[in-house]
């Protein structure tokens, strides 16, 4: 078993954050050791020769030892793939020395997610406080010649309060001012996929002929950060029109690729980088099996979801968990994966 590249991301302490469009899940935090770490890396690494290991897959930077992790990480890995726009706003307002040391690894942009307005997005982060601390670190990071990124996400719900995210950024002037220190601001709206916890808000996901009511420069944005025509394209295609395809589709589905990403969560269970987390993706457990197992149960498609994948045909997916009459807009793998949650879940 030789992989042409192997990643593995430990959830070591998780998230401050419980967003409601969380696609990993808002599962509890742990408290893991670089010990705990260095295990992970020794388990995985001797399956390829181009090995890399990441200390979180929810919030990055979320534990005190931010800097060490990443020297330690990089030592665990054959390469270090650069500092992610996503910086965790939790910490850039608490840490004064963070925001420089994110600008000293190469970061020019950071995202920073709304919902809308203050109690929106207090709800959705999870958190009372939220938006107010997001309206700091935008001030933080332009102090430090950082573009904030910001991203919104979009359902019936968040669709009314969108003009007051784009009220904000032109009273803050965000494209004026990261235009003075040389960079392009950005912003852009979407669905995300709807997976994890953000899998409760099918019932008002967002569809076709609500598009014209996103604000004009959120729209234009968007389309200038996809690089997309106009925004059906963005958000995908209705899922009537999806039903129709997969209704006549008796293909069915392999997940495996020789670049994985592979999730460890807290108590060592392993997932692959495909939607959430959940029963049905694992693996098994890094602990109790060891690497080569569950790496051979990935490329034998052994866990129900995997299997699932590989034997149901997206007909009978579709026709045993799609809505024929539905307008929702989504990605055509994002809502394959939905049907395929839908039916795991029913049988687990
Ligand atoms: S979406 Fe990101 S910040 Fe929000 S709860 Fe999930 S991991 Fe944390």
């Amino acid at each position: 078993m030789n992989f042409k590249t192997l990643s593995v991301c430990l959830d070591m302490y998780g998230c401050p954050n419980r967003c409601a469009h969380c696609w990993l899940g808002n599962t509890p935090n742990g408290n893991l050791t670089k010990d705990d770490l260095r295990f992970v890396a020794e388990q995985f690494r001797p399956y390829t020769n181009d090995f890399e290991i990441f200390d979180w897959y929810r919030e990055p930077d979320y534990h005190d030892d931010y800097k060490e992790l990443w020297d330690l990480t990089a030592n665990l890995s054959d390469h270090k793939t650069p500092h992610f726009e996503l910086i965790s706003f939790w910490r850039a307002v608490r840490d004064e020395t963070y925001l420089d040391w994110v600008k000293s690894l190469g970061v020019r942009q950071a995202q920073l997610t709304f919902f809308g307005g203050e109690a929106i997005t207090d709800r959705y982060v999870g958190r009372k406080g939220a938006y107010r601390e997001l309206l700091k670190a935008i001030e933080l990071l332009l102090e430090k010649e950082i573009a904030p990124r910001i991203q919104v996400f979009v359902n019936k719900e968040t669709l009314p309060e969108l003009p007051l995210v784009e009220a904000l950024i032109h009273e803050l002037r965000l494209p004026k001012r990261c235009g003075e220190f040389g960079e392009t601001f950005t912003a852009f709206v979407h669905a995300g996929s709807c997976d994890g916890v953000n899998e409760k808000h099918y019932g008002i996901w967002i569809t076709e002929e609500e598009l014209v009511k996103i604000p004009p420069f959120l729209a234009q944005s968007t389309l200038q950060h996809f690089g997309k025509p106009n925004l059906q394209t963005v958000f995908g295609e209705a899922e009537s029109v999806l039903y129709a395809r997969m209704a006549q589709d008796e293909s069915t589905h392999n997940y495996i690729e020789d670049a994985p990403v592979f999730y460890v969560d807290r108590k060592f269970d392993v997932y692959p980088n495909i939607t959430a987390p959940d029963t049905f993706w694992c693996l098994g457990n890094l602990k109790a099996d060891g690497a080569e197992a569950i790496l051979r149960r990935y490329l034998d498609n052994a866990s129900p979801a995997q299997y699932t994948a590989l034997t149901v045909p997206a007909r009978e997916l579709v026709q045993a968990y799609g809505d024929p009459n539905s307008g929702r807009l989504f990605e055509c793998g994002d809502y394959r994966n939905l049907l395929l949650n839908r039916w795991c879940r029913e049988r687990q």
